[in-house]
């Protein structure tokens, strides 16, 4: 059930909302809120159908398992996404898993991926080649 008592968050901003894990949007929200910047997501939970996005491999399960979304960094300055990293970093212990982070950075695609992965054992930090 998506919540609905979220402080920044709405259903409409979601592909599959109903898909989310409850516990991971409500972690998100409160990372919008201490970064205080606007997040566009550009990618959450995906459905049995949905294809994955070429390039990048292992970080997919946690689409699939309503535990991740790309957000788009794009249009953030220089220090809304340091802001936008500091405040994932500050609240990684609440967050329902282990974080994986990973900065997404090519000619056609500018995503931060955040998910929490309740299976890992410690925070990740990853880098692929798109
Ligand atoms: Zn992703």
């Amino acid at each position: 059930m998506f919540p609905t008592d979220l402080d920044y968050f709405a259903l409409t901003e979601f592909r599959h909302p109903e898909l989310m894990y409850e516990p991971f949007v409500r972690w998100l929200d409160k990372v919008r809120g201490v970064a205080a910047v606007a997040f566009v997501i550009t990618d959450d939970a995906r459905a049995e159908g949905d294809p994955n996005p070429t390039g990048s491999a292992g970080k997919h399960s946690l689409h699939r398992r309503g535990r991740a979304v790309d957000l788009r960094s794009r249009n953030w300055t220089a220090s809304e996404k340091w802001r936008v990293v500091a405040a994932i970093f500050d609240l990684a212990d609440l967050a329902p898993g282990k974080v994986e982070l990973e900065p997404v950075y090519s000619a056609t695609d500018e995503h931060l991926h955040v998910g929490a992965d309740e299976t890992a054992t410690e925070h990740r930090f990853l880098q692929a080649l798109e």
